[in-house]
């Protein structure tokens, strides 16, 4: 804001006065609609700062649309807590996750999207505009939402797990099957995703062990006949992991103990590195009640989009997808969910004229 000079003082003041007051004000980060000043209103509001939220902002920024993504409490999502990543296109060697992360915030802004490190709580889209409420109480409304909340892999709680975390113990096997050719590992778990990346795994490992706390798998038939029948997999049935045991200098995984469930007995194995594959939460707590989840909590979108049930409301990413489950994946869900909010946006200022 532009003050004249060679004002008389009450003037200058004045303007100084309103200068301040429009700093201060909450209402910056308005960018449509005349809103009153204690409730800030956006045109398009990003919940969760993922590859998917990001990439989504990057691209309504760029339609002028000047999102606002609320960042939350873990910004950058899973790949903040991974080490190398290999297969993000674009990178002719390994990058790190959180180094990944950065360019994605740094991209957004550099575009013009608007960062908030606030955490949603509370969304209220029975009416409109869209109603979203932080942890701190503060309210937004919106003329349309992109929720790229993710989901959180399950960890089994072990100290020695959250220790070897991106140094042998991994939660995806996509993502780090790659760094364990010609070795021995272990996954843990007995659904469909256990048994996929069981096998998944047999490309690169020597020999992989599927330990499962029960005698049975929950996976598909079909799958468990393909794992049961490979020559590379080994199935350690009643058993849970105790431990995972490792070397400090460089922190690596060594090997591992397993407790059976019936006798207590303790059984050691050497290797290199060790998959939890029990399952995943999406972050969709705050949505129940407010759009169609499935059984498992996930959103429901039809296949081939990021639409939800409610108009205007969109998600894209882990929190609609438990197949995929890919960074690129969810740039990709990003990417849509923005052109898709860009059309019912466009339709919106259409209807009102
Ligand atoms: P699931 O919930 O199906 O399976 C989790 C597995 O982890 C179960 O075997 C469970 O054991 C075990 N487990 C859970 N907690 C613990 C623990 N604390 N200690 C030891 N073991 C534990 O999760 P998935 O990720 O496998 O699958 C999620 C959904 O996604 C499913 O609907 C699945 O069908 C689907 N999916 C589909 C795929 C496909 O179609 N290609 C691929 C991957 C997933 P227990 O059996 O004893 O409960």
């Amino acid at each position: 804001m532009d003050c004249p000079r060679q004002k008389p003082f009450l003037l200058a003041w004045l303007c100084k006065f309103a200068c301040c007051l429009f700093l201060l004000n909450p209402i910056n980060t308005v960018h449509s609609g005349e809103t009153p000043m204690t409730t800030p209103h956006l045109r398009l509001a990003i919940i969760g700062s993922g590859p998917a939220g990001y990439t989504a902002a990057i691209y309504a920024a760029r339609a002028n649309l000047k999102p606002t993504i609320f960042t939350g409490l873990q910004p950058g999502g899973q790949l903040t807590i991974t080490t190398d990543v290999e297969n993000y296109p674009g990178f002719a060697t390994a990058v790190q996750g959180p180094w990944l992360m950065e360019q994605f915030k740094a991209q957004s802004e550099n575009v013009g999207a608007i960062l908030l490190a606030e955490h949603i709580d509370k969304v209220d889209f029975s009416k409109r505009p869209f109603t979203l409420t932080t942890d701190m109480g503060k309210t937004y409304t919106a003329d349309s939402v992109i929720i790229s909340t993710g989901a959180q892999a399950r960890w089994l709680g072990l100290e020695s797990e959250t220790k070897f975390q991106g140094y042998g113990v991994s939660g995806c096997a996509t993502c780090d099957g790659f760094f364990y050719k010609n070795q021995e590992i272990a996954v843990i778990g007995g659904g469909n995703t256990a048994v996929e990346e069981a096998l998944y795994l047999t490309n690169f490992a020597s020999k992989v062990t599927l330990i499962h706390r029960r005698d049975s798998l929950r996976a598909e038939k079909v799958m468990q006949e393909r794992l049961l029948n490979h020559p590379k997999i080994e199935v350690l049935w009643d058993h849970v992991l105790d431990e995972i045991t490792g070397d400090e200098n460089p922190k690596s995984v060594t090997g591992l103990k397993a407790k059976n469930v019936k006798t207590g007995a303790i059984k050691e194995l050497k290797v290199s590195g060790v998959f939890i594959a029990i399952g995943h939460d999406p972050a969709t707590k705050l949505f129940k009640g407010q759009i169609n989840l499935d059984a498992e909590g996930y959103i429901i979108c039809p296949p081939g989009t990021t639409n939800t049930n409610i108009e205007g409301v969109f998600a894209a990413g882990d929190v609609q997808d438990k197949l995929y489950r890919q960074a690129v994946t969810a740039a990709g869900q990003g990417c849509m969910a923005a052109l898709d909010a860009e059309r019912y946006l466009a339709n919106l200022d259409a209807a009102s004229k």
